[in-house]
């Protein structure tokens, strides 16, 4: 077996100084409502006012800076549909890196304008019959590209584990972390900064319930793959963990636990009335578990990660209404 070297602290801290002055330092936002319903002093961490409108950028930022000159002549490429292509798409045009980004053929049309409007070049594949990956691979091969993966990458992890640095550096140690969880690229960064910052703290991974293999994976103790999850909360719509964010997940993180759509939903229609913020659904995975075990939480520090902000405002409208 190859020996997989796991990014560390001294990782994030060096990725933090990477972005700084690029990236947002993004608000520590407090509601008294929150306080209220918790029994809890409660610290938002809102990436959803982060560049690109979600954590994505730090990561992404910090895998390009790595490049080499080499690497920055022939671009990068990237398969997503969401967050990770335009933060992808955002950091290649700072740097002047020419950036392709493989997107499904249905991708809502913002997204891919989005995608363009940063000057990335969109390559639209079948996701019914074609696979991106290959695609990707492909795609690097022949022009010499680098392909950036959304969350199974040193970089990315420790460039999405600043924004739990930025919090603990912010309101100091706190006894409960809840970060959202798709592939574990955002869990994993929180982990090995609140094992630096703040070490006793309780740290929870949320993901959609509809989508449970990362619960499934801690409890068991390897890698379960599902079938792409239907859920609202789509920015972690994600099959399985990754061979980099799953150990790190394991030894660092004290549970996984779910939010159902109905939970994500009522959190949206909180930030949107008593915070006046725009969260998309994956955004509020945290607080939504957070709500569930109030009881807990009594007298506690608890810091939530609001993990991204967008989302199509008609479809927002629609989510709210229901
Ligand atoms: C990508 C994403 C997530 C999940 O992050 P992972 O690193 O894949 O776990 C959560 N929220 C938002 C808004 C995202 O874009």
């Amino acid at each position: 077996m190859s020996e997989l070297k796991l990014p560390t602290f001294a990782d994030v801290v060096a990725a933090s100084e990477r972005i700084a002055g690029v990236a947002h330092a993004t608000p520590v936002l407090t509601s008294s409502t929150a306080d209220a319903e918790l029994g809890a002093e409660v610290f938002f961490k809102c990436e959803n006012f982060q560049r690109m409108g979600a954590f994505k950028f730090r990561g992404g930022y910090n895998a390009l800076a790595r490049f080499t000159p080499e690497q920055r002549k022939a671009g990068v490429v990237a398969f997503s549909s969401g967050n990770h292509a335009q933060a992808i798409a955002l950091s290649a045009r700072l740097m002047q890196i020419p950036a392709t980004i493989v997107m499904p053929h249905d991708a809502p049309a913002a997204k891919v304008a989005a995608t363009r409007g940063y000057g990335a070049q969109v390559v639209i594949y079948d996701r019914y019959t074609e696979d991106r990956e290959q695609i990707g691979r492909d795609l690097a091969i022949k022009h010499g590209l680098t392909l950036i993966p959304p969350y199974d990458h040193a970089d990315v992890i420790a460039g999405q584990g600043t924004a739990a640095k930025e919090l603990f550096e912010e309101v100091g140690r706190l006894d409960y972390v809840f970060a959202p969880l798709g592939g574990g690229g955002l869990l994993s960064g929180t982990a090995l900064a609140t094992r630096a910052l703040s070490p006793s703290a309780k740290l929870f991974g949320v993901e959609p319930e509809a989508g449970n293999d990362g619960q499934q994976s801690f409890r068991s103790g390897s890698i379960v793959h599902i079938d792409t999850p239907k859920t609202i909360a789509d920015g972690a719509q994600t099959q399985h963990l990754g061979n980099i964010t799953f150990p790190i997940i394991q030894r660092d993180v004290d549970d996984i636990l779910t939010a159902s759509d109905e939970e994500l939903r009522a959190a949206m229609r909180f930030f949107a009335e008593r915070m006046k913020m725009v969260v998309e659904p994956t955004g509020c995975l945290g607080f939504a578990a957070a709500r569930a075990m109030n009881a807990q939480l009594q007298g506690k520090r608890v810091g939530i990660i609001i993990s991204g902000g967008n989302i199509d405002i008609a479809r927002y409208a629609e989510l709210l209404a229901q």
